[in-house]
């Protein structure tokens, strides 16, 4: 008999009651650490005051109103967001996947109103994630997201990731956009270098096909910019957020320059809840958070300390781990042996890692995590691998 939850997940037979920090506790007071954080969505841990209160606060007085209607919580946040990043206008979205379908609509329609209609197709990238609804999953084209599930939404070309001269040679007449995660999350933390991002930059601006990046995981103060194409010194003309800027409400959003948006007027585009007065009271206190200087001169620091001390890990079991790669908090270890192997031996230590494609385990600690912590994570994942070295 089907479970009454739809069984599209592999669940670990794992269940939290609680959460504090960069702990997450289950009912008998067992109390894991969680370098995970919702798979970076809990960017400020687990129950942070500052967004209990505003969780809090907001809910005694209006939880929704729709859109019809002025939103000062929702203005709030896109002043911050305008004030903070390069872009000009902002749309709030539930989730990634809505920022995903709104990005891509903004760029056809750019080009629509250009007199462009032809200029439909978007460049995207071998081992990228941008979602699970249609446009998402043609947009990553990965066969075991969208084997069974055609037709496919056409207008997507992909591309081996970092292959630039494919870029070049694949920009037509019908090129829209290229779609690109600065570090992607799913396909196993491979970020993008800052010169082949320079270098998209440079093709955009020499032939007017727009920038998108999918901000989603490795935005939000999780590299230890605010935004992680800022280390490469370029804006985008499209971005996509979600996970971290929510730090746990459900929180999307499309920033984008006023060119770039310019064909999205009034009837265009909507959503019910997008942009609601809880989400965006949240938003707005984790904005106020993250966009702090001092607080990503924090998440710099912490990374540096976490990546010496995985540096060390490595060389002590060289059997299981291979390498360390990404940027900031935003952690991946290339494994030796099997990634499941080390994500399940976490478990039993108490340990939450998130497994990626390339036999890669995910480290993406809430952003507050402390020294202590981060010292706790290598002495349980020191643990974990010796474990799975016995067991090899
Ligand atoms: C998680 C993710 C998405 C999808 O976001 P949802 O909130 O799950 O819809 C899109 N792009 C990237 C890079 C992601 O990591």
């Amino acid at each position: 008999m089907i479970p009454s939850v739809l069984p599209t997940y592999a669940r670990a037979p794992l269940t939290f009651v609680k959460g504090e920090g960069s702990w997450l506790i289950e009912a008998d007071g067992r109390r894991f650490l969680d370098l995970g954080a919702g798979i970076a969505v809990n960017a400020l841990g687990h129950a942070h005051p500052k967004l209990v209160a505003a969780v809090t606060n907001q809910a005694a007085n209006l939880w929704h109103v729709s859109n019809l209607y002025n939103i000062p919580q929702q203005q709030a946040l896109a002043d911050k967001l305008v004030a903070d990043t390069f872009a000009d206008t902002v749309f709030f979205t539930n989730s990634g996947t809505e920022a995903c379908e709104l990005a891509v609509k903004m760029a056809r329609k750019y080009w629509y109103e250009k007199d462009q209609p032809d200029r439909m197709n978007i460049i995207t990238f071998d081992g990228s994630f941008h979602g699970r609804s249609s446009a998402g999953i043609a947009a990553a084209g990965t066969e075991k997201m969208v084997k069974g599930f055609g037709p496919l939404l056409p207008g997507f070309v992909h591309l081996t990731f970092g292959d630039l001269d494919g870029v070049t040679n694949a920009i037509d007449d019908t090129t829209a956009a290229i779609l690109v995660e600065p570090v992607q999350g799913e396909g196993g933390i491979r970020p993008m270098p800052d010169a082949e991002l320079k270098a998209l930059r440079q093709i955009c601006d020499d032939t007017g096909v727009l920038l998108i990046l999918d901000e989603v995981q490795c935005g939000a103060g999780r590299t230890g910019k605010l935004f992680a194409h800022e280390w490469a010194g370029i804006t985008p003309d499209i971005m996509m957020a979600a996970k971290g800027i929510g730090g746990g409400f459900p929180l999307g959003a499309v920033l984008a320059t006023e060119n770039a948006a310019s064909g999205m007027v009034a009837g265009t585009h909507g959503s019910t809840y997008g942009g609601n007065p809880l989400a965006c009271a949240v938003g707005l206190a984790v904005m106020e958070e993250i966009a702090e200087p001092a607080f990503l001169a924090e998440v710099n620091r912490k990374a540096s300390l976490f990546n010496q001390k995985l540096e060390g890990l490595i060389a002590t079991h060289p059997d299981v781990f291979e390498s360390v790669r990404g940027s900031g908090l935003m952690i991946g270890l290339k494994c030796k042996a099997t990634n499941m192997d080390v994500v399940n031996a976490g478990y039993d230590v108490d340990l939450l890692t998130v497994p990626a494609a390339d036999n890669v385990i995910r480290l993406l600690p809430a952003l507050t995590i402390t020294d202590e912590e981060i010292s706790e994570a290598v002495a349980r994942l020191d643990q974990a691998a010796t474990v799975v070295s016995k067991g090899q």
